[in-house]
């Protein structure tokens, strides 16, 4: 979680939950997806929205709500990340 217009710290809090989820994945929410989607979210980066939660759903949600997409975390979350995990193996 972030306040968006924090950014003079840009402080980002995690539920322990963070700790158990994979380092890394091109297909399911991971530390790095989590980590790159709360960065979206301040002013300075991106101001992204949360309209649709996971990668998974993200992903569905590019032939149906392009709209959302375009400003949604994860969605561009995702779009990082598969770049990365691809690009790294
Ligand atoms: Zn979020």
């Amino acid at each position: 979680m972030v306040c968006g217009p924090d950014v003079s710290t840009h402080t980002i809090a995690f539920n322990t939950s963070f700790c158990h989820l994979r380092d890394t994945s091109a297909e399911a929410d991971s530390k790095l997806s989590t980590l790159i989607h709360e960065v979206t979210h301040f002013d300075d980066t991106f101001g992204s929205f949360d309209s649709i939660y996971y990668l998974r759903e993200s992903r569905k949600a590019v032939g149906t709500e392009r709209s959302k997409v375009k400003t949604n975390a994860d969605s561009l979350a995702g779009y990082v990340v598969w770049g990365e995990v691809f690009y790294a193996s």
